[in-house]
């Protein structure tokens, strides 16, 4: 089995970002990460993507808020930051506490700034397969992995197990985008096991770890688990268990080292396209 390595295509995507940097004579266009509280969760995703933009030459700025803030006062503080035209794009860290109105900021984040396509309108381009708008970035990381390794997506049958609005609706949309016959699983879901192992592509992003193993695998299947899980003895691991299936899959990500390295790669791509687009000159 051929362990597909977030590493190698966030290199990729780096290359492409300095293109697009190179246009723009100088300017480094800049990530609000805006947080909540203080979730693990949240200040590892956000300590990754400080790291990759600074590693691509781009600028993050935190703005953290206290947990318990109200949400008119929150909604205050991000209508400044989303007006601010030293702000290039934003990355929210959700989930909100549940005191904050998240459909109001989903409804209210600049589309054009929104690079990890929350705003229904960003949603609207993912439907209509556009490309006015971003994608949330795992989703879009997914499509980037297969890519990146000339894994033919046209045609495939693909089973992704999830139907989140971050991550399985929006890559069934950007499956059908590339052509691929999508089947969509989630709790109701009957022989899941049956209708995994009858995919060609299977796509694991139900955040329960190492649920998949070599029964809900095809001979030759590529997997690409987008799960982040934390496993009984305290290690990190995805959805798929990545030992399991080695005899039966043709290729997997590996977790961590997978799809995670990709999303904040996506994330840099993203920001230098919005910087590209506000100038005029995407
Ligand atoms: P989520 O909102 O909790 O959605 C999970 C989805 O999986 C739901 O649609 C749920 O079905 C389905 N599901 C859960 N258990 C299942 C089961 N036993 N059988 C079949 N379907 C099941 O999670 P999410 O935000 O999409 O994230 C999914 C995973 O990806 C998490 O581990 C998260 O940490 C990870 N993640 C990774 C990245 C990255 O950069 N790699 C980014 C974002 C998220 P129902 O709809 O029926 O409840």
């Amino acid at each position: 089995m051929i362990a597909l390595k977030g590493a190698e295509v966030s290199a990729k995507i780096k290359e492409q970002v300095q293109k697009k940097l190179e246009r723009l004579d100088g300017r480094v266009p800049r990530l609000a990460i805006v947080r909540v509280g203080e979730r693990p969760d949240d200040l590892s995703y956000e300590r990754g993507a400080i790291k990759k933009m600074k590693a691509f030459g781009l600028d993050a700025q935190v703005y953290a808020y206290p947990e318990t803030i109200g949400s008119e006062e929150f909604l205050a503080a991000f209508a400044q930051i989303n007006a601010d035209p030293a702000v290039t794009g934003i990355l929210l860290l959700r989930p909100l506490p549940a005191q904050i109105d998240g459909k109001a900021v989903e409804r209210r984040i600049d589309p054009d700034k929104d690079l990890d396509g929350i705003s229904p309108v960003s949603i609207a381009h993912v439907f209509a397969a556009d490309e006015d708008g971003f994608a949330p970035c795992t989703a879009e990381a997914v499509i980037e992995v297969l890519k990146a390794y000339d894994i033919p997506i046209s045609g495939k049958r693909v089973t992704i197990v999830g139907r989140s609005l971050v991550v399985g609706k929006p890559l069934a949309m950007l499956m059908l985008k590339e052509n691929a016959t999508v089947t969509v699983c989630h709790t109701r879901t009957r022989d899941l096991e049956e209708t995994c192992r009858n995919a060609e592509i299977l796509v694991a992003a139900a955040g329960r770890a190492r649920m998949l193993d070599e029964r809900s695998v095809g001979n030759g299947a590529v997997v690409i688990d987008v799960g982040i899980n934390v496993d009984a003895e305290g290690r990190l691991c995805g959805d798929v268990d990545y030992e399991r299936i080695q005899e039966r899959a043709a290729a997997a990500t590996p977790v961590p080292g997978g799809v995670g390295a990709v999303t904040t790669a996506v994330l840099a791509r993203h920001l230098a396209d919005a910087a590209l687009r506000q100038e005029g000159r995407a």
